[in-house]
């Protein structure tokens, strides 16, 4: 699927659209009309030039329609952050105004050339020409905002992270220096991308493996989901939800070392904060950073919250470290299967459905 919107042509604005088909029109007709030609010859000539002045302002209208991303055919990834980054009326209103305007820039050929069949001066079918121009550049001269605004859209998009929403995914957070992007680094089968995450100044991580015969993506937000939720602003929790739309396993990293500053205690209360935003994904707790104390060395209350984890939150909760990569093989498969599981479950279920409803028909 083609999530990548870098390749949609520049929009120009009212005043340069304009220019650029009167010019090209003014080229591509270019013959010298004398009084003393025969009237359908002159007829000819302007017949052609309002055609193909028609056909410079319609094809650049349909090329906008065509190339701008239809938002309710976008997956809901996308289609979530379009909405809240240019807002879903706003946007559809603009095309709408483009397909108005493609329309009304035909009808005016149309009906211009069909009078120009009646010209019966060289005068007058000059006349009948500039009127059917002047008419399109009006037309055009409205869609100056819609041109404008899509233009933004058009290189805010080229901006947004090539995130394939359909591929399955590992959504990893945790405090800072929890050990995340040391993961990601490992987990991944060539390099981390970097992509610009349009909410934030900060940017996503993106990394790739596979895991039985299926792409995955390991995805890292630093800036994102590292705080609690009082304490987002709304573009933060916008780029949450954004997030939430794929189709994830969920990575919380513990460290257990404490070395990233954060008390066990303080990372258990941002799990238990942010897990909401989860609801109905597989979710692990990484007890990370097993290199540098083993969880059977924490003390009694540390261990007695981590095992309140399994016993209230009834989440999976792991041991590894990234840094010697012990245990992290398990995780990863673990993760993975409990997503492919439920994609598994998901699957049965809406074939049961349709089977009850092919029973109930016969
Ligand atoms: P992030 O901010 O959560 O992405 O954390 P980083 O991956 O940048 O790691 C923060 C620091 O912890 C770095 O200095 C890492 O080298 C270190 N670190 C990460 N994972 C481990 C681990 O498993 N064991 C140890 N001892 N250090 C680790």
């Amino acid at each position: 699927p083609v999530y990548s919107f870098k390749s949609i042509t520049v929009v120009p604005s009212a005043t340069d659209f304009i220019d650029i088909c009167l010019s090209k029109t003014q080229r591509q007709t270019p013959t010298v009309v004398r009084t003393t030609f025969h009237i359908s010859r002159i007829r000819q000539h302007y017949t052609r030039s309002v055609r193909f002045a028609q056909q410079c302002f319609a094809d650049r209208l349909r090329g906008i329609l065509d190339e701008f991303p239809v938002i309710d055919e976008l997956h809901p990834f996308m289609a979530s952050l379009m909405n809240v980054l240019y807002d879903r009326d706003h946007y559809k209103l603009a095309l709408g105004q483009i397909a108005t305007a493609l329309r009304l820039v035909e009808r005016v050929g149309k009906d211009y050339i069909r009078l120009l069949k009646f010209g019966d001066s060289l005068y007058r079918c000059k006349t009948l020409k500039r009127a059917a121009l002047g008419r399109m550049c009006t037309i055009l001269k409205k869609q100056k905002s819609a041109l404008a605004y899509l233009e933004q859209v058009r290189q805010h998009l080229s901006r947004l992270p090539s995130i394939d929403p359909t591929d399955p995914t590992l959504l990893v957070c945790g405090f800072p220096n929890c050990g995340k992007s040391t993961t990601v680094n490992k987990l991944s089968r060539a390099d981390v991308d970097v992509q610009p995450w349009a909410f934030t100044t900060q940017s996503l991580f993106v990394g790739h493996f596979d895991y039985k015969y299926t792409r995955w993506q390991v995805v890292d937000s630093p800036g994102v989901l590292d705080h609690p939720l009082q304490d987002m602003n709304t573009i933060e929790m916008q780029s949450i939800t954004a997030l939430a739309h794929l189709k994830a396993s969920i990575l919380f990293f513990l460290d257990i070392s404490e070395q990233c500053g954060y008390s066990i205690e303080q990372q258990v209360g941002l799990f238990r904060n942010i897990t909401p935003l989860f609801a109905n994904k597989p979710l692990t707790v990484v007890l990370n950073k097993i290199d540098v104390v083993r969880p059977n060395d924490l003390d009694d209350d540390d261990k007695a919250l981590i095992q309140s984890l399994v016993e209230t939150d009834g989440v999976e909760v792991m041991a590894m470290s990234g840094l010697t990569e012990e245990g992290l093989a398990e995780v990863k498969a673990s993760a993975c299967d409990r997503l492919l599981a439920q994609r598994q479950r998901e699957k049965l279920a809406t074939t049961t459905n349709a089977d009850r409803l092919k029973v109930r028909l016969h």
